[in-house]
C-alpha cells in the first residue's frame, strides 16, 4: 500500500482530514445500513439534541502496523461494548457491537494510506461517536441519531522522550458519585475544560480529581486512569463507579499480573496513601502509560521516588510489554489483536 504524502515525523495529536469516514443514521426506531463517505461535514437541525442538551458520546482507539506488516487494532470489541454502555446511560440507541467492529474495519481499510509504518510509534487514531440529530426543545431524548467513525493520523505521544508529569489536585470535581463519570460522554469533557485551562495556566500538566462526595479518594485525571506502584512492587489502581473504565488500564493490570508476575489490587485509593507509593502513571490509549513525578495539593507536594527525569521501573516495564503486545513483538492474549486486512 502506497502511503499518503504527509510528514509522519511531525505528526502531533490533532485533526487531519483523511479521505473516508463511516456514517449510519437512526430513524423510525432503526439504524440504516450505513456507508463510507468522503464528506466530512455534518448537517443537522439547529435544535438537534446534541446542540441543545449535549446528547452525545464517543470512543477512541488506534489502528497501526504490526511487526508482520498487518494493520491491526487493539481490543476494539471493548470500545464497542463501552460505547453501548455510554449510549444506554444517555438514552441513545445502541449501535450494534458487531456493526461497530465492521465499521472500524471499513474505515481503516479505506484510509490505509494513512496508517503509519511499523516501528514509527505513530498511529491512525479512530474516533467513533454518536449524537442526537432530531430537534428538541422540551428536555427529552431525540428520536434520530447519527453514528460516525472518522480517522486521523497521530504521532507518537512521547516524541521528545518520556518526561514525568506534574499534576495538580483540582479544586473542581469531574463526575458526581452516581453521575456519568463511568461513561464516555462529551459532557464530561465540556465541564473539564475550565479545570484543565486553570491547571495549565498554573503550570501543571494535568488535574487529579478526587471523589466529589468526600474529596479523600483518588478518581482519575480528565482523560486517563491512575496506576500506582507500592514499595513491594504491587500495582494498585483506584476503584470507583464514577471512573471511566480505561481499556489501557485494564490491559496493563493483566500484563502486570500475567506477564510480570506482580500482585495487582483494584480498590479504593485514599489521597493520604499516595506518599507511600513509589511510582505513579496515567493510563489511556494516547500515551499507554505516562509517568507522573509530582502531585501538588495546595501547599503540599508529593514527589514520587521515581523522580522527574525518567519513568519508574515498573511503569517503564509495563509500557514496554504492552506496546510489544500491541505491535506483535510478543504474543498477545487471545482476542486482543484485531486484524484489519
Ligand atoms: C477515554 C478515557 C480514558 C482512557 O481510556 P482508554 O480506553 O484506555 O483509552 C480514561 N479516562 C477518561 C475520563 C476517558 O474518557
Amino acid at each position: 500500500m502506497e502511503k499518503a504524502e504527509i510528514n509522519w515525523n511531525a505528526l502531533g495529536f490533532g485533526y487531519i482530514k483523511t479521505p473516508y469516514r463511516f456514517v449510519a443514521k437512526y430513524k423510525d426506531g432503526a439504524w440504516d445500513e450505513g456507508a463510507l463517505t468522503t464528506d466530512e461535514k455534518v448537517v443537522i437541525n439547529e435544535s438537534a439534541g446534541v446542540l441543545q442538551y449535549a446528547q452525545t458520546c464517543f470512543e477512541g482507539l488506534k489502528a497501526y502496523t504490526a511487526r508482520n506488516g498487518a494493520i491491526v487494532c487493539f481490543r476494539p470489541d471493548l470500545n464497542a461494548s463501552r460505547m453501548k454502555d455510554s449510549a444506554l446511560r444517555l438514552e441513545m440507541p445502541v449501535f450494534p457491537e458487531d456493526r461497530f467492529l465492521s465499521a472500524v474495519k471499513e474505515v481503516v481499510k479505506a484510509n490505509a494510506a494513512y496508517v503509519p509504518q511499523y516501528g514509527s510509534g505513530a498511529a491512525l487514531y479512530l474516533r467513533p461517536y454518536m449524537f442526537a440529530t432530531s430537534p428538541v426543545i422540551g428536555v427529552k431524548p431525540s428520536t434520530e441519531y447519527e453514528f460516525r467513525i472518522f480517522a486521523t493520523p497521530v504521532g507518537p505521544y512521547f516524541s521528545g522522550g518520556v518526561k514525568p508529569l506534574t499534576l495538580k489536585v483540582s479544586e473542581f470535581d469531574r463526575a458526581a458519585p452516581r453521575g456519568t463519570g463511568n461513561v464516555k460522554a462529551g459532557l464530561n469533557y465540556a465541564m473539564s475544560l475550565h479545570a484543565i485551562a486553570t491547571a495549565h495556566a498554573e503550570g501543571f500538566n494535568e488535574n487529579l480529581y478526587l471523589d466529589p462526595a468526600t474529596r479523600t479518594k483518588v478518581e482519575e485525571t480528565g482523560g486517563a486512569n491512575f496506576l500506582f506502584v507500592d514499595k513491594n512492587g504491587t500495582v494498585i489502581t483506584p476503584a470507583s463507579n464514577s471512573i471511566l473504565p480505561s481499556i489501557t488500564r485494564r490491559s496493563l493490570c493483566y500484563v502486570a499480573e500475567k506477564y510480570l508476575g506482580k500482585k495487582v489490587e483494584h480498590r479504593e485509593v485514599y489521597f493520604s496513601e499516595l506518599k507511600n507509593f513509589t511510582e505513579c502513571g496515567l493510563c489511556g490509549t494516547a500515551a499507554v502509560i505516562a509517568p507522573v513525578g509530582k502531585i501538588v495539593n495546595g501547599n503540599e507536594a508529593i514527589l514520587f521516588p521515581s523522580g522527574m527525569d525518567e519513568p519508574g521501573k515498573t511503569t517503564k516495564e509495563l509500557r514496554e510489554v504492552l506496546t510489544a503486545i500491541q505491535t506483535g513483538d510478543i504474543n498477545a492474549p487471545e482476542g486482543w489483536i484485531y486484524t484489519i486486512d
